[in-house]
């Protein structure tokens, strides 16, 4: 009975502590001209990838710590991850998650980002494209090196795919943006690069790495459709290190929202929020809840 009245009082601090998460991210709304400036992490991966530890209750946590305004989930090969984050997000609505998935084959991978539905991983690449398509989604090329640009680049070439990741932070690229750059020179020089969407994510698959790479886009508003609208017709920058490049709009964004790449959640509060979340989890497993 006590453990459950501690219980209870380390999730009433949480909420209090999350509502001022949210009252932080408040401050760094940017606009310009009629459209409001949202960031995004458009790879997150949960713990129903199977390579991944994290719980829905981690990514949204990560996420608004973060300052993010909104999160695609994109586990290996299904939509469930998604849906699991999303009813947890339903208790708040301050942080948009959009259903996505990863489709992942051996010689390649791709977001599906917007789609409702999960996709096989069984079909070619051209066909997957189709059917991120026909659920009104967007097919990105994921992590482009060496080992995935020999696949990708035909898709690129015959314009099936929507967009490529430019700057993927997870841990197929460690040390390999080198390899990513020379494919992105390559889509520059046969001129596709203009006509599709660049995007920096993260690919996290542990808390505390969601966002640090991120697509920062100029949308209407923050709903699904207003998001994917502006990623389909490139209003997006990359940003990574407090600065913004990859993208059309990446000028406009160093100009005027680079507090968008801030969390302004002070380090106290980030720490307070990383113990109480440990207290939180340890009491669940003591509880055996
Ligand atoms: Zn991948
Ligand atoms: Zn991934």
């Amino acid at each position: 009975m006590k453990n459950y009245i501690l219980l209870m009082i380390a999730v009433l601090l949480a909420g209090i502590l999350f509502s001022s998460i949210a009252d932080f991210s408040e401050q760094n709304k940017v606009s310009v001209g009629n459209y409001s400036v949202y960031c995004g992490d458009l790879h997150v991966h949960t713990f129903v990838s199977g390579d991944s530890p994290a719980s829905p209750f981690a990514v949204l946590f990560d996420a608004r710590q973060k300052g993010l305004d909104f999160i695609f989930v994109t586990d290996h090969n299904t939509v469930l991850g998604s849906e699991i984050v999303q009813r947890f997000a339903g208790l708040r609505s301050d942080l948009l998650v959009i259903t996505g998935e990863e489709v992942t084959t051996p010689k390649w991978h791709v977001l599906a980002l917007g789609i409702s539905e999960t996709i096989q991983p069984t079909h070619p690449l051209n066909e997957t494209a189709a059917l991120i398509h026909a659920q009104g989604g967007l097919a990105i090329g994921n992590h482009p090196t060496k080992k995935y640009s020999k696949a990708l680049l035909p898709a690129f070439e015959e314009g099936v795919l929507d967009g490529v990741e430019a700057l993927n932070f997870g841990p197929v690229t460690e040390g390999k943006q080198g390899e990513v750059e020379d494919f992105l020179s390559t889509l520059d020089s046969e001129g596709i690069l203009k006509n599709i969407t660049q995007v920096g994510t993260s690919d996290s698959h542990f808390l505390g790495s969601i966002g640090d790479s991120r697509t920062c886009v100029l949308a209407e508003n923050l709903t699904q459709t207003s998001i994917m609208e502006a990623l389909k017709e490139h209003r997006n920058a990359v940003g990574f290190n407090g600065e913004f490049s990859g993208g059309e709009w990446k000028d406009v964004l160093n100009e005027k929202a680079k507090i968008k790449l801030e969390t302004h959640v002070p380090d106290w509060m980030k720490l307070a929020s990383y113990l109480l979340y440990a207290v939180i989890v340890l009491a669940m497993l003591m509880l055996r809840i």
